[in-house]
């Protein structure tokens, strides 16, 4: 299959946007930015248009999608149930990097939830998601743009390099700006739980909510046994080709660590204050300022991709706090490094 490529989409009101609305209708692929990573996208109503996805990026089955609209109402078809804590966090945080999960509508297919009783919802705040949606007059199931298990896509050439061949059509849209994936929030019963931390803090939807449990599978590895109840977050993602380890603690020992351990073919990622202080190694990326997590999230993906590229045999990284992004910076860090984590402190 020919991907067409649809560079620089200029705007909303591009006219490809409605050639790709058409791809959509016609059970097709089409991959396509959001703020946070770039989507691949179908109809969410036509099961075997969400099969395709799962066979173009080698997702396992039990892995649900995220469904997208691109107005409030539109959630009403998807859910069984919308209690007031979700209309008061789409009202708070849509259009935006939060995925609310909800009691599924008997219509929404199997395929989409993966069996589950329940659905991910998400209003995206980027114009041209919006538009595709609008356009397509369905609701579009999407999960990250990447071949299963590798870092998320935040450019439309990084969706490029991981899809051509395998789907209709990629929306060019610029870089993306959160740079890590949503927030997924369970609303399907008892106590608010986060399931994946994103764009929108754990503060931020506490402020909202009061308590929100935060999910084993956010900060530690699960035994084997263990179920999370977001899937995705049981298997090991984002992952350069070389085996990772995260360095935590205090800035300045984990780099002192790190500097001890790095030898002249292994990786190092680290704060940019930090930057010319690593001299064992050429294969240095700075990630951003260690108390500027948002810049962190933003470049995270793009760095770890490039490694693929370098000859690197082992990549050390730091971590930020966890806290606001810094929680979910530090979530893909030890999910790529499959948690294989050195403690300074
Ligand atoms: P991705 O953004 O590529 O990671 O894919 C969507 C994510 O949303 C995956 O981690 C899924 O496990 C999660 N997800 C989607 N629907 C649900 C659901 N109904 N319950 C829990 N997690 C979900
Ligand atoms: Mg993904």
């Amino acid at each position: 299959m020919q991907t067409q490529f649809f560079a620089h989409i200029n705007g909303e009101s591009d006219p490809r946007i409605s050639e790709a609305a058409e791809i959509i209708r016609s059970g097709g692929l089409v991959a396509f930015p959001t703020e946070t990573v770039y989507g691949l996208g179908a109809n969410a109503l036509d099961p075997d248009a969400v099969k395709r996805i799962f066979a173009a990026k080698g997702r396992p089955a039990d892995n649900p999608l995220i469904a997208h609209i691109s107005e409030f109402e539109e959630i009403r078809r998807l859910v069984s149930a919308l209690p007031p804590e979700a209309e008061a966090l789409a009202k708070a945080f849509w259009p935006g990097p939060l995925t609310i999960i909800l009691p599924a509508a008997p219509s929404v297919p199997k395929e989409v939830t993966a069996g589950l009783p329940t659905v991910g919802v998400r209003l995206p705040a980027n114009d041209i998601a919006l538009a595709l949606i609008k356009a397509s007059g369905v609701p579009i199931a999407a999960p990250s743009a990447n071949s299963s298990g590798k870092p998320s896509p935040t450019t439309a050439m990084h969706v490029y390099d991981d899809m051509c061949g395998r789907i209709e059509a990629v929306l060019d849209g610029g870089r993306s700006g959160v740079g890590v994936e949503s927030t997924i929030v369970s609303l399907a019963g008892g106590t608010p739980k986060l399931l994946r931390p994103g764009g929108i803090s754990l503060e931020q939807l506490e402020s909202l909510l009061g308590k929100v449990e935060v999910d084993k599978a956010v900060r530690e590895k699960l035994g084997d046994n263990e179920k999370p109840l977001a899937p995705g977050m049981k298997y090991r993602h984002y992952a350069p080709k070389a085996p990772m380890t995260l360095v935590v603690g205090d800035p300045e020992k984990t780099i002192k660590r790190i500097m001890e351990l790095a030898g002249p073919n292994d990786g190092v990622i680290c704060f940019d204050e930090y930057f010319f202080r690593i001299t064992e190694t050429p294969y240095v990326r700075g990630f951003g300022h260690s108390s500027h997590p948002e810049e962190q999230a933003k470049r995270l993906f793009r760095i770890l991709r490039s490694f693929d590229c370098l000859p690197v045999e082992q990549i050390y990284s730091q971590c930020p706090e966890e806290k606001g992004i810094g929680l979910a910076v530090a979530n893909r860090l030890k999910k790529a490094a499959g948690f294989s984590i050195i403690s300074v402190d």
